[in-house]
């Protein structure tokens, strides 16, 4: 499919008139895309490592979108689980470790493998670009963290795509990170994949359970304000989203897995839509959507 098609489906299908669309709907009737002259730029809201055992509907739209994606020559992963200070550093093995960076969980999840290799070239390429910005250096020792692995294990099942992972300096501000992403739109013409994996509410200290099940009124706040910014293309505002006040506080009392998604929406280029899916809720403080930049 070509990008000029693409972006006459979406508009189509309503993801231009801020519509919800499921991503059920919008697969259903997204024929396979080629490789273009950009490649799409996703954020997935990942949840809970158990989906890499325990396949769910999360996990089958993952693969779902795997297949219709132009295939990547390689994907860098923004994981809101590696986080750095005073600098960045980038995966550059070319077989990153597993990093089981989870505890507590049944034996079989610290069994899962996903073997892609990594690429020591574009590596390079991302430190000496990136490094202009921040410091950056080369890291052979994570690996592959869970906010990674979870979500590629579905989507991309062969693990025969090189991805490297690109870790978050936590010490800068939430914009720092919205300007850093702008620095990585010329991957999307290299035909890299930018994989943001976190979540847009995330507060694990509302477990499964409470409030019936059901999201918090706080949660859901943030979230469709947060959606509504980014359908609006306020990033500033997004990047800003501290300002909101107490449901931001409550939707990330740290807001790790934030940031990723200030990454993507860094590499948005003109002329690029935005469509969400997964708007719904996995636990009561996590949000699950998710979107796709194209
Ligand atoms: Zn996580």
């Amino acid at each position: 499919m070509t990008r000029k098609r693409f972006i006459a489906y979406l508009a189509a299908a309503g993801a231009t008139g801020g519509g919800l669309f499921t991503l059920k709907s919008m697969l259903q009737e997204w024929p396979e895309m080629q490789n273009t002259d950009r490649m799409p730029v996703i954020f997935i809201g990942h949840g809970t490592p158990m989906s890499a055992i325990q396949p769910n509907e999360w996990t089958r739209s993952w693969g779902e979108l795997g297949k219709r994606l132009p295939k990547p020559s390689a994907i860098l992963s923004i994981s809101a689980h590696w986080l750095t200070r005073g600098g960045s550093l980038v995966t550059a093995a070319e077989r990153p470790p597993m990093n089981y960076d989870m505890y507590g969980f049944p034996p079989e999840l610290y069994q899962v493998t996903y073997p892609a290799p990594g690429h020591v070239g574009l590596a390079t390429e991302i430190a000496n670009t990136l490094g202009k910005q921040i410091p950056v250096e080369p890291d052979t020792k994570w690996g592959y963290d869970h906010a990674t692995w979870v979500v590629l294990k579905y989507m991309f099942p062969e693990a025969d795509i090189p991805v490297i992972q690109f870790s978050i300096d936590y010490s800068r501000p939430p914009a720092f990170h919205l300007e850093l992403g702008k620095h990585l739109q010329f991957l999307r013409s290299k035909g890299v994949l930018i994989f943001g994996s976190g979540n847009v509410v995330h507060n694990l200290r509302m477990r499964p359970g409470m409030n019936n099940d059901q999201p918090f009124d706080w949660a859901r706040e943030f979230d469709t304000t947060i959606w509504s910014w980014i359908q609006e293309g306020n990033h500033p505002a997004v990047a800003d989203f501290q300002k909101i006040g107490e449901a931001a506080a409550l939707s990330h009392p740290t807001y790790d897995h934030f940031l990723p998604l200030l990454y993507c929406l860094g590499s948005k280029m003109n002329g690029d839509q935005i469509t969400s899916f997964n708007d719904e809720f996995q636990w009561p403080a996590v949000s699950m959507r998710s979107f796709v930049i194209a």
